[in-house]
């Protein structure tokens, strides 16, 4: 158990009781003594013993709530978060925050009106590779980099037809999981110059992506794919001047040159909501739209190439 810092928990309402909120959010709040998770709005799931609600509106509207988690798709995202800050609630974002800039935009005002806490989550930046990496770079001149996210959407997103129907946000689904690292440990920004998008017929959001950016004076090329098969990657390597860095497994494993593979046990989530308790005893907010707004310029400038049609 996480030790307290305030004598009396957060009392908790999490919605969107899916795979992300089962996997992850449940285990990491039982584990934090400063969250007490007192309801829950999920049109079709409910947890035992949990006061259950099915929307947001009517879980705030009794208020025995400090504050929400959203593990929801993020469609339809602004509107719950609208709900719970105008409620006078703190609020965590899963990732990414919304569909739109202006969403994230308008939330960040309306919590700052209500003197509320925005949380815009990036698990993949609590991954334990990630830190060590960027302050290893810190310092480093950056030459080359190299982002690969190929993953199998039936193993690890069965059925989930929201991913690519619009603002499902497709292979940036996890993809975003890499720019939020990339964001997080290079240290200058990424531009993006150019980019393809590969949709299947009669879907609005890709299966596979290539990004062209770059970091100062260095290439930095993304590649995102949703149809791999067999062993799946999630990397990210770094040339320097002083050699090559690599993360990989999402950023749980990062190696220097010359040494071997570092990891430790993954905390990510443990870490989220740590930081949101921090975040809310301090009166502040979180919200780094760097991921999203990348994707968003991919949106807007990409090459869309249509592809053959996909089914779960
Ligand atoms: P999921 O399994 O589909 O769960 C989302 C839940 O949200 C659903 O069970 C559903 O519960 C509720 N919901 C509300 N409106 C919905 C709508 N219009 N369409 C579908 N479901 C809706 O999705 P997830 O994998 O947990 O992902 C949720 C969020 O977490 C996403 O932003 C994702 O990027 C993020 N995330 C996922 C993972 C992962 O490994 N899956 C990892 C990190 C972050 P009710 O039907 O009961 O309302």
């Amino acid at each position: 158990m996480q030790q307290g810092t305030t004598v009396k928990p957060v009392r908790l309402g999490l919605v969107g009781i899916g795979k992300i909120a089962r996997d992850q959010h449940l285990p990491a709040i039982a584990d934090d003594d400063r969250f007490v998770l007192a309801a829950t709005a999920s049109r079709h799931a409910q947890l035992e013993g949990i006061d259950a609600h099915h929307d947001i509106a009517d879980m705030v509207a009794g208020r025995a709530l400090d504050a929400v988690s959203l593990c929801t798709p993020p469609e339809g995202r602004y509107e719950q978060a609208l709900i719970a800050i105008e409620a006078g609630l703190h609020v965590m974002l899963e990732k990414p925050p919304a569909v739109s800039l202006s969403h994230i935009s308008e939330l960040k005002r309306a919590a700052r009106r209500a003197g509320v806490t925005l949380f815009a989550t990036w698990h993949s930046r609590e991954a334990a590779g990630v830190e060590p990496a960027r302050a290893w770079l810190a310092d480093r001149e950056i030459r080359e980099v190299r982002i690969e996210w190929r993953e199998d959407i039936r193993r690890w997103h069965p059925g989930q037809e929201w991913i690519l129907a619009p603002g499902g946000f497709g292979v940036f689904d996890p993809g975003i999981n890499a720019l939020s690292i990339a964001t997080a440990i290079l240290p200058h920004a990424l531009l993006l110059q150019r980019a393809t998008m590969d949709v299947p017929e009669g879907r609005a959001s890709p299966l596979a992506v290539r990004m062209d950016m770059h970091c100062g004076a260095a290439p930095v090329h993304a590649h995102f794919d949703f149809l791999q098969t067999g062993p799946q990657t999630w990397t990210i390597e770094v040339d320097t001047d002083a050699g090559t860095l690599s993360l990989t497994m999402g950023g749980s494993i990062v190696q220097f040159p010359g040494e071997q593979p570092r990891t430790e046990p993954d905390r990510e989530y443990p870490r989220l909501y740590a930081r949101f308790a921090e975040l809310i005893a301090a009166g502040e907010s979180d919200v780094d739209v760097r991921p999203l707004r990348l994707a968003a310029d991919a949106f807007t400038i990409a090459e869309r190439r249509i592809i053959e049609p996909f089914s779960f």
